[in-house]
């Protein structure tokens, strides 16, 4: 492993973990609260997004090339959904089609967390 993904990994260990916060939130209404209370940060979706490219960087199914991609040029993909890891990861909402990590929320309560935080696609 680069020094420079070592580096990282070790720099999200120290983020929260948004998958362990969210089990803290029992249900759509205490999310929505956390929300309003500014509880999330954009932070926390990058936090997401970079364990779960750890997990798909360990997969038979990462496509780095991209010749499974649903859009062209969009690489990394995952070659069983042809979705762009860089959007997927980052999808609150998304899950990985053979069950390696699960969706934190709902689509409309993501788009709402989104809309809160005024959170950018990198
Ligand atoms: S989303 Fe799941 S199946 Fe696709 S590359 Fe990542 S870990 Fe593998």
């Amino acid at each position: 492993m680069s020094k420079f993904l070592k580096r990282k990994q070790l720099s999200n260990k120290r983020k929260m973990d948004l998958s362990k916060y969210m089990n803290a939130f029992k249900n759509t209404g205490q999310i929505l609260e956390g929300i309003k209370n500014n509880v999330f940060k954009s932070e926390h979706i990058e936090a997401e997004a970079a364990k779960r490219w750890a997990t798909c960087l360990n997969c038979p199914f990462l496509d780095i090339i991209g010749k499974d991609c649903l859009i062209k040029g969009a690489a990394p993909c995952c070659s069983k959904c042809g979705c762009s890891l860089k959007y997927k990861t980052r999808a609150l909402s998304s899950d990985c089609p053979v069950g390696n990590w699960n969706a934190l929320m709902d689509e409309e309560t993501e788009d709402t967390l989104k809309e809160k935080i005024n959170y950018k696609e990198p």
